[in-house]
């Protein structure tokens, strides 16, 4: 009698989770489950604030994805995992037993418990997030002059939010903008010479950088930083941080001293040996960034490590790949950062679309001729707002050299 194929579980279908169900064999028994219907291409939700993507554009259809891949997708939110008895309950009342799970529920909006968070900033985390922003600046921009605008957060986040306002609203001289970074610089644990370069791009917009500041409260008049000062703002955009979501501690897989769900170098819980948790919800012994890229290797390693588990077979260990970081700033400037080297240039917008290009293209539901239509609606899109204005911008590079290495300070 052939055995029973094992029962894989796999919670959360982004990046990590949705490149496991894809790279786990048909033989498997896998179930996926991830409360929204669509993956989302969240490295391209700034792009929503300018108009430049859509929703559409941003989205692919999570349970045709994963039928190709010959498994069950569940749309649900699980509520709770029993480590021990192997098994997950969701908010629709569903009891999903499993022999190994994979946990990629990534991160949320971290508050960090400051007054006023919560009822007067808006998150940036998701496309539906994004979309309610640039609805609220819409409404806003129709009022009596003057707008202020306070982004939260100088990291990648809120340096490519701030990019996209000002790609759409720089030529309105009644809305100003202000950045507040805890950290001494912009783009924080990157080289110093990108803080310099964006703060150049900024000088002649109504853009103020209030860098080394921490936030004390948020009200629908502004923002009160920990120093006394006062951003007035009628929309606060909050891309401080990111938190676990509840889930990992309500099922000990994060526990003191860690802030997120510890896992061995094999991405193997260290506190439950049949559950394997990346992405950004994952701690590392060797810290991995969390950005999608490696969340996409730790998906197609955790796929692997699961099947050799549950056969007895040994792990392997991820190593996270040296990655290039591109950063869009609007249509002001690209960077690309490889460790100390940073170069800038706008055609190099046009690299950071094909990146999100090819994935989507890779991963769309639809191969062949009927994924057509999408990938042109795509590229129609792409080629008006970003590749046209890149190849200009590689005409200009012939008379004035656009790219150009940033000096590390
Ligand atoms: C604005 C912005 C720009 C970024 N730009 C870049 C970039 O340029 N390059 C880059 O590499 N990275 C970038 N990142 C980071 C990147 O998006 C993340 O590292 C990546 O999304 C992490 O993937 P993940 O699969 O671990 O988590 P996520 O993508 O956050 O996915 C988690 C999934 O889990 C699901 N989930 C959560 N809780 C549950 C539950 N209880 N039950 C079931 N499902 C659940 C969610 O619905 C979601 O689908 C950016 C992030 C932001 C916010």
């Amino acid at each position: 009698m052939t055995p029973k194929p094992k029962k894989i579980l796999i919670v959360g279908a982004n990046f990590a989770g949705l490149t496991a169900a894809i790279q786990l064999p048909k033989t498997c028994d896998v179930t996926v489950v991830d409360p929204s219907p669509d993956f989302e291409w969240i490295p391209g939700i700034h792009e929503i604030l300018s108009g430049v993507k859509t929703p559409q554009g941003l989205r692919l259809n999570r349970s045709q994805i994963v039928a190709r891949a010959g498994h069950r997708f569940v749309q649900d939110q699980v509520t709770h995992i029993d480590t021990r008895r192997r098994r997950a309950t969701t908010a629709g009342g569903d009891i999903l037993p499993f022999d190994g799970a994979i946990v990629a529920v990534g991160g949320i909006s971290n508050n960090y418990h400051i007054p006023g968070v919560d009822q007067h900033t808006w998150p940036f985390r998701t496309v539906a997030d994004s979309l309610a922003i640039e609805k609220r600046m819409e409404e806003l921009q129709h009022k009596p002059a003057p707008l202020h605008v306070v982004v939260v957060g100088g990291g990648l986040s809120g340096v490519e939010a701030l990019g996209e306002l000002l790609r759409r609203y720089r030529h309105r001289p009644e809305i100003s903008f202000a950045m507040v970074e805890a950290s001494a610089q912009l783009m924080p644990g990157f080289p110093k010479a990108l803080d310099a370069d964006l703060r150049r791009m900024c000088q002649e917009h109504r853009v103020s950088f209030h860098t080394g500041e921490s936030v004390a409260r948020v009200t629908p008049q502004g923002v009160w930083l920990a120093s006394g000062k006062r951003l007035p703002s009628a929309l606060t955009i909050w891309t401080a941080g990111l938190a676990p979501p509840p889930l990992l501690r309500d099922a000990k897989l994060i526990r003191p001293p860690h802030t997120w769900a510890a896992v061995h170098q094999t991405l193997q819980s260290r506190y439950a040996s049949s559950i394997f948790v990346i992405g950004d919800a994952a701690a590392l012994p060797k810290p991995a960034s969390k950005q999608a890229f490696n969340a996409i290797d730790m998906g197609a390693l955790a796929a692997q490590n699961v099947t050799r588990w549950l056969a007895d077979e040994s792990l392997k260990d991820f190593k996270a790949p040296a990655t290039p970081i591109l950063l869009a700033f609007g249509d002001l400037q690209t960077y690309l950062v490889a460790g100390k080297t940073v170069l800038a240039s706008k055609t190099l917008a046009g690299a950071k679309e094909g990146v999100y290009q090819l994935f989507m293209a890779q991963t769309a539901p639809q191969p062949g001729l009927q994924g057509v239509p999408g990938a042109l609606r795509r590229l129609r899109k792409s080629w008006k707002e970003l590749v046209v204005p890149g190849l200009l911008s590689i005409k200009d590079f012939r008379a004035t050299p656009d790219c150009r290495p940033l000096k590390l300070l």
